[in-house]
């Protein structure tokens, strides 16, 4: 304890079920390192047995502690071991079940054993029933439950609790468990035999092992599992996600509060008793975060122009990720952003090893002056190790990466080596441990290698190949809807009469979003109308996190996105100082954030590249951006009045930064020219050429 990897089985007592999912088969769920991976079927024992085999390799490999529940009883009632073995120790009866039960895909011999433990423990039946098979009476094994005597309790101490278990005496029928524990018994004691030492059995045995079998039952989590299964899909799929999910996420004294129990000889339910922890951390909605809050943009009153950095700090402040988790191969995680903190399942280097081709040889056995030493036999490759020792005073041939052999912890360059056929000669003086690369010198086992809200790059993917990372979790996409609204726009393609334009925001923000690792969405142009208006804001909350509307967000006659804003009552005009600029209406649509940027093409690219970008990443779960600039000598003259924070449309040339000739805010050309912004401060600023003067490429923003 804790568990790094929690895997949840739900077994089945029954044959071969084909290849298809079905339900009544095996069904596993897999919750590793926080991050659930979707729920895996098993056809058959003999598939699940070898997926489990490999699933403890696996986890053994990485180091990771793995916890994993069976929804079968681990235990009889009482006095059965007894009666069976001679032992009260319910694991003998594991021993004795393995020895008996023969398991193939399509037949078992589960009845007749039953029959067979019916004879020779029962005074005339019991304590088993339910033989199911159809044509083939079992001596001993009653058919129904009439006329059946039982000389054990019929139900565990735990069964008792736990309201809608099964007996595990009933071999058949709906709900019926008896069979699974005939059945898994055998599997999980040929396991505890494989990895001996490993696998520690509760309640029974101390939890001092890397692996831990538990008993669970999915009845527990039946509201949890409810909920999901009303979205489709398979019911054990479900039960086996959330459970292993639910004890994944529980916090750590729960965890240990549940597996404190004394049950000797029957065994018990892990988690009965505390139902409503179990539900509450394999909710489906507890990995959704909550909604924005209705006054998020909220200005504080009596403010005529907030300064840039205020509105910055509010926005960070009032705003948190919208977007629900997952988990991730690494081959798509490119751009995407981490969810949690990362930590390394290997070291790297994993071994000490060789940064060179040369020779190895131990330090210490070096005779004095310049050596000359015999050569062993064979050689250490990358991935083909040298399995034997290198005896003193001798060197062993090795190529760059190779794992140092034992007895070597020095290596010498070839270049720096006569080499024979059977020696090697160098001059003395080399260091102890040239050449060489300590296990763990780059990244130890159990670093935290990448933090949250990291957006990942290809560097990112290389680092958490090499620590033994084959997922990462990342958050969902943001998905950002685009909507142009003017009774002027035109599609570009389409015939533009006199007074119409063509629509340049919208590509251009689809674009951004795009480039910002964002799901764009093209929610199309909308006239200067109300109900169109409405409706694309209606489908905008329904295929996305956030929508940027361009135009109409002022406060004028045709401004219908501050109108309908602020009919929603959740809107704000925010009157930033900032040139260039109109108002942005920040409001709620049904919950989903709407960024109303001004129409003008200039304007709308700055507010989007300060303002909305900055949010966006808040909301997709990134970290705040802040763009990094660099100081250059100014290209050009300006005189600058105090009371607003103002952007130029800039670019670089000879070391200096240019400004495009207009600051005009409709020349749509400028934008293009430029390669990035100058932002002059919120002050007075008097620039002459060679005045150092603040350069954000565009780049900067991405
Ligand atoms: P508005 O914010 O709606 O008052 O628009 C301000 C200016 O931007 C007007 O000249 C509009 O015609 C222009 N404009 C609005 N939306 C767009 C757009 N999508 N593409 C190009 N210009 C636009
Ligand atoms: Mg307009």
């Amino acid at each position: 304890m804790p568990f790094d990897t929690i895997a949840i089985v739900d077994w089945s007592g029954g044959n071969d079920r084909g290849a298809t999912p079905k339900p009544d088969a095996i069904w596993l769920g897999l919750t590793r390192q926080g991050e659930d991976a979707p729920p895996i079927y098993l056809r058959n024992r003999h598939v699940a047995e070898q997926a489990l085999t490999d699933l403890i390799e696996t986890e053994r490999a990485a180091g990771r502690r793995l916890l994993i529940g069976f929804d079968f009883p681990f235990g009889y009632p009482k006095g059965f071991a007894q009666a069976l073995t001679g032992q009260s120790d319910p694991l003998a009866v594991w021993d004795w079940l393995e020895c008996r039960i023969h398991d193939k895909p399509k037949t078992n011999n589960r009845f007749d054993v039953a029959g067979d433990i019916n004879r020779q423990l029962g005074q005339g039946v019991g304590p088993f029933w339910g033989n199911a098979r159809p044509n083939h009476d079992v001596p001993g094994l009653p058919r129904r439950k009439q006329g059946y005597h039982n000389p054990f309790p019929d139900m565990r101490a735990c069964e008792t609790r736990a309201q809608g278990s099964f007996t595990c005496w009933q071999l058949a029928g709906a709900g019926a468990v008896g069979s699974q524990v005939l059945m898994g018994l055998p599997v999980l004691n040929r396991l505890r035999r494989r990895f001996a030492g490993q696998i520690a059995v509760w309640p029974f045995e101390p939890l001092e092992t890397p692996v831990t079998f538990v008993e669970i039952w999915p009845g527990l989590i039946n509201p949890a599992v409810k909920q999901a299964e009303a979205q489709g899909g398979i019911r054990d799929a479900h039960q086996v996600r959330l459970l292993a999910r639910a004890l994944a996420h529980l916090p750590l004294p729960d965890l240990q509060a549940m597996l404190t129990i004394t049950a000797p000889e029957e065994g018990w339910i892990m988690g009965l008793g505390h139902e409503d922890k179990l539900n509450r951390a394999a909710s489906d909605r507890a990995l959704q975060p909550p909604p924005l809050r209705d006054d998020c943009f909220a200005l504080p009153a009596g403010v005529d122009w907030t300064p840039v950095d205020e509105a910055l700090a509010l926005l960070h402040d009032r705003l948190h990720p919208v977007v629900g988790r997952a988990s991730t191969p690494l081959a798509d995680a490119q751009g995407r952003v981490l969810a949690s903190d990362v930590t390394a399942q290997r070291s790297n280097p994993s071994q000490p090893n060789t940064a060179v081709d040369g020779y190895g040889f131990a330090h210490a056995t070096l005779p004095p002056g310049d050596p000359v030493l015999p050569l062993v036999q064979g050689r250490a490759a990358a991935g083909v190790p040298f399995e034997g020792a290198v005896p003193p005073g001798h060197a062993i041939r090795i190529l760059t990466g190779a794992a140092l052999p034992t007895g070597v912890d020095t290596v010498i360059l070839q270049e720096d080596v006569n080499a024979a056929e059977a020696e090697i000669a160098f001059r003395a003086g080399i260091k102890p441990g040239a050449n060489t690369r300590r296990a763990g010198e780059d990244v130890a086992a159990g670093d935290t290698i990448l933090q949250a809200g990291r957006i990942l790059t290809p560097a990112d993917l290389a680092l958490a190949s090499a620590t033994g990372l084959s997922t990462l979790p990342v958050h969902n996409r943001l998905r950002v809807a685009v909507i142009s609204t003017g009774d002027e726009l035109v599609e570009p393609g389409n015939p533009a009469a006199p007074g119409q334009i063509f629509d340049a925001n919208r590509p251009m923000l689809l674009a951004l979003a795009r480039q910002f690792g964002f799901d764009a969405v093209d929610l199309g142009r909308v006239p200067d109308d109300r109900a169109a208006l409405r409706a694309a804001l209606d489908r905008g909350t329904e295929q996305a996190d956030l929508i940027l509307t361009s135009g109409g967000a002022s406060s004028g006659d045709e401004d219908h996105v501050s109108a309908l804003l602020n009919e929603a009552g959740a809107m704000a005009e925010w009157r930033i100082a900032v040139k260039p600029g109109r108002p942005l209406a920040l409001g709620l649509w049904h919950k989903t954030p709407v960024f109303g940027l001004p129409g003008n093409p200039v304007a709308a690219l700055v507010c989007t590249l300060i303002f909305a970008r900055p949010a966006m990443a808040r909301l997709a779960g990134a970290g705040w951006h802040i763009p990094q600039g660099f100081t250059l000598p100014a290209a050009f003259t300006k005189n600058k009045k105090p009371g607003r924070r103002e952007y130029l449309r800039a670019r670089i040339r000879d070391g200096r930064a240019e400004v495009f000739k207009s600051e005009g805010s409709g020349r749509i050309s400028g934008l293009s020219w430029a390669e990035g912004l100058v932002e002059l401060p919120d002050g007075p600023a008097n620039i002459t050429p060679g005045s150092p003067v603040t350069f954000l490429p565009f780049t900067s923003f991405l």
